[in-house]
């Protein structure tokens, strides 16, 4: 740890420490956003509480002209089942280093910023895809013109100590789609009509899908339930639910519309009805390449370039909402590499603190070149 961060309140381990046991699951983080929002009360810095649900955005404004920068942290937890058949929300996949990443570089940023705006948005609900759009429909984009995330990255992905620019989100969507048709005594098949032939003929149809092989995609499916009951009747409804997967965001959309069109056409078909009901949905990312850079840069400048990881990613971050509902706005999200094993959203995840600076390191980094004056500061 270098002196700059002996100061408590810089100290992302201090942070940490609070927040870790306060765990709560998405839409209930509202002792983590009490505690956010009375840390950055000591710190003097203007904020707004309950944005989204228990989000907290604060306001570091230069008053000088400039772009209006937003650095966004999450909040929340996972739930986990015990043996008693009870819940217990843990920190898995690390949203409380985040928190803490972001707090203990604030008062810094406060001194850094010297024109435009930096929004420091504690974001709840990321778990279950709700909290980008909850702190969307309250306004928390309007005037923001650049948008930065950041994520711990397990040791299977990064070194610890190291940092990547560029974590990839794939796209992503769950759907359930149930064939609705009219029972019939088994010995009088032709009298009803069975949905189970309707999802039958459906996923074989979903199954032939081709697109382009060059690109990552997939859509299978997981589910399917039929309405319970006597074995010599034919059911009256039956539901399959599939699971979409997508490098890129008009990729899921062609998919779902495909998937759509094919599902109305057996309906039709068979003489039945449907009911398509989209279960979550959540973006690719879609990055400016010019931030990706500068914050490579930043990594180099703060770690050497030994320490600057390549790309990595999988899984889905609800982060991408903020570009698919204004897309004007530039983003970037960076990782830090922590150690983190044996995995996130692993119930026993553990990492190595000590390189929660890093992270913090790089917040003030970014603000410098964006928002600050001087040399450091360019437009990337
Ligand atoms: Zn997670
Ligand atoms: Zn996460």
């Amino acid at each position: 740890m270098t002196a700059e961060h002996n100061a408590p309140e810089s100290n992302p381990i201090v942070y940490y420490n609070a927040l870790h046991p306060l765990a709560e699951v998405s839409g209930h983080e509202e002792r983590t956003g009490r505690y956010i929002s009375a840390a950055l009360e000591r710190m003097g810095i203007a904020r707004v509480d309950h944005v989204g649900g228990h989000g907290v955005v604060a306001t570091i404004d230069s008053g000088a002209p400039g772009p209006c920068v937003m650095f966004r942290a999450d909040m929340d937890a996972l739930p986990y089942a015990n043996a008693d058949g009870s819940m217990t929300a843990v920190h898995a996949c690390g949203h409380d280093a985040h928190c803490s990443m972001l707090l203990a570089a604030a008062g810094d940023l406060v001194r850094i910023v010297r024109r435009g705006k930096l929004k420091l948005v504690f974001q709840p609900g990321e778990e279950d895809l709700t909290g980008a759009l909850a702190m969307i429909k309250d306004g928390v984009l309007e005037d923001v013109d650049i948008a930065v995330g950041a994520h711990i990255r397990p040791l299977s992905d990064i070194p610890a100590g190291s940092m990547t620019a560029e974590v990839t989100h794939v796209a992503c969507a769950t759907i359930g789609v149930r064939f609705i048709g009219a029972t019939a005594h088994a010995s009088r098949p032709h009298q009803g009509v069975n949905p189970i032939d309707m999802a039958a003929s459906y996923i074989g149809m979903v199954n032939s899908i081709h697109l382009d092989p060059n690109a990552s995609w997939s859509t299978k499916a997981t589910r399917i339930n039929g309405e319970p009951g006597v074995y010599n009747n034919t059911s009256g409804w039956c539901e399959v639910f599939f699971d979409l997967r997508a490098q890129t965001n008009p990729l899921l959309e062609r998919m779902l519309e495909m998937m759509n069109t094919m599902a109305q056409s057996t309906a039709l078909a068979y003489g039945g009805r449907l009911e398509i009901k989209q279960i979550d949905y959540c973006p690719a990312s879609d990055y400016d390449p010019e931030l990706v850079a500068m914050i490579k840069s930043c990594i180099v400048k703060e770690l050497g370039a030994d320490r600057l990881a390549p790309a990595t990613g999988g899984g889905g971050e609800d982060f991408h909402f903020y570009k698919v509902k204004k897309p004007s706005v530039r983003t970037a999200y960076f990782g830090v590499g922590v150690g983190a094993a044996p995995g996130l959203h692993k119930r026993d995840m553990t990492f190595q603190t000590q390189y929660l600076v890093n992270g913090v390191r790089l917040w003030k980094d970014i603000a410098r070149r964006l928002l600050g004056d001087g040399q450091a500061a360019c437009r990337p």
